[in-house]
């Protein structure tokens, strides 16, 4: 069965094509990962220091037709050849999960195909299976590192997820992208933080743990950021205003430091109390080498082992949703319709899919 995935929540369009042939014969998944075409629009919002809503809709209009095409080429396959169309149907921006729905249902009305609407957040938690050597079995723990969610799930199979603790305010990217703006860093700030904290001096700044010992999985980032606001402003003021480059790689330093540490130990938390020896990182936050290197040592210590999705399908893509709307499909072939309406859910809490 051959799936196009369409992902359009954000600010990233993406498009792939996936085959269930490899999988359903025991090869890793990846290798039904026909091709994509992916296109970020992070420099049209640089200037805003955020994703302005309309121009992310407008923007997915004109890419997604091009990237479908550059898709399909890239698969050496032809649009009649694509037995579904899977595209995110929330939870994301309203205006750019239209565009993606309305272009999967008028190729799905256009080509007789049915079509299927995919929780983004389950798109991200499958992703790791798509590494070219995962070996991973459910159920398993997931920690979903995002620009808008920060959450410990249990997954027991497709569709099977339930939520064991999640942010009270902030999600972790977001962390990361208004610390950086703190910094003076352009958006998204997320890689430009943790570069700058390797040259940073662990120590050096010491900020606060938020509810690490709370004796749950929920999380809160919004205080950090407030503690890293407050650092920024002292060493500003000690230095008539500015804030030189050692100080600012060391308050990264200690900002990173303190992220990774309550991740890290709210994951090891979450495998312990449900017994469970996998864990598996998706979303954006989870291309942080630091939080990578962080989870090998403790996992390892505790006999746990830790996945994570290829590199370049962390942050948003077409790949996961084309690779979700085939488990899924795999798991209930009923799941796809010929129905036309625009149904996108901005708001979606992933415990209340269907499977
Ligand atoms: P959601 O999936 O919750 O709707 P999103 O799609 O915007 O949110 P992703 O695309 O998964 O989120 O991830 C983007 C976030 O990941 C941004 O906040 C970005 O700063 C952060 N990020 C990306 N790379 C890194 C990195 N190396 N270290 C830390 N954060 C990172
Ligand atoms: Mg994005
Ligand atoms: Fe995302």
């Amino acid at each position: 069965m051959r799936v196009l995935g369409i992902e359009t929540s954000c600010d990233e369009t993406g498009v792939a094509i996936v085959d269930t042939a490899p999988w359903e014969a025991g090869k890793p998944a990846g290798m039904g990962l026909l091709g994509q075409a992916l296109y970020s629009q992070i420099a049209m919002h640089v200037d805003y220091g955020g994703v302005v809503p309309e121009l992310a809709s407008r923007d997915h209009i004109k890419r997604i037709i091009p990237l479908i095409n550059q898709a399909l080429n890239e698969s050496k396959c032809s649009i009649e050849s694509v037995d579904a169309i899977a595209y995110t149907q929330g939870p994301g921006l309203a205006g750019a999960l239209l565009v993606g729905a309305s272009v999967a249902k008028g190729m799905a009305l256009a080509l007789d195909k049915p079509v299927l609407g995919i929780h983004h957040l389950e798109g991200h938690l499958l992703s790791p299976l798509l590494a070219d050597d995962a070996n991973i079995k459910f159920p398993f723990v997931a920690l979903l590192v995002s620009g808008g969610h920060t959450q410990l799930m249990h997954v027991e199979g497709v569709g099977q997820y339930t939520i064991l603790g999640e942010t009270l305010d902030d999600a972790a990217g977001e962390a990361f992208d208004k610390t950086a703006k703190l910094l003076g860093l352009s958006y998204p700030g997320g890689p430009a933080v943790s570069k700058l904290a390797m040259n940073g001096d662990s120590g050096a700044f010491q900020f606060p743990r938020p509810m690490k010992y709370s004796g749950d999985l929920d999380f809160s980032f919004a205080g950090l950021k407030t503690s890293v606001l407050t650092q920024v402003k002292k060493v500003s003021a000690a230095h008539q205003g500015s804030l030189p480059d050692t100080e600012k790689a060391n308050i990264a330093r200690g900002f990173v430091d303190a992220i990774v540490e309550v991740l890290v130990s709210k994951s090891i938390t979450a495998l312990k109390n449900t017994g469970i020896n996998t864990l598996v990182v998706a979303g954006g936050v989870g291309a942080n080498q630091q939080l990578r290197e962080s989870l090998e040592k403790a996992c390892a210590k505790e006999g746990f082992s830790v996945h994570y999705p290829p590199l370049h399908l962390c942050t948003d893509n077409g790949a996961m949703i084309a690779f979700a709307g085939a488990m899924r499909l795999m798991k209930n072939p009923q799941l796809a319709k010929k129905h036309w309406g625009f149904d996108v859910k901005p708001r979606w809490p992933l415990d209340q899919i269907n499977v």
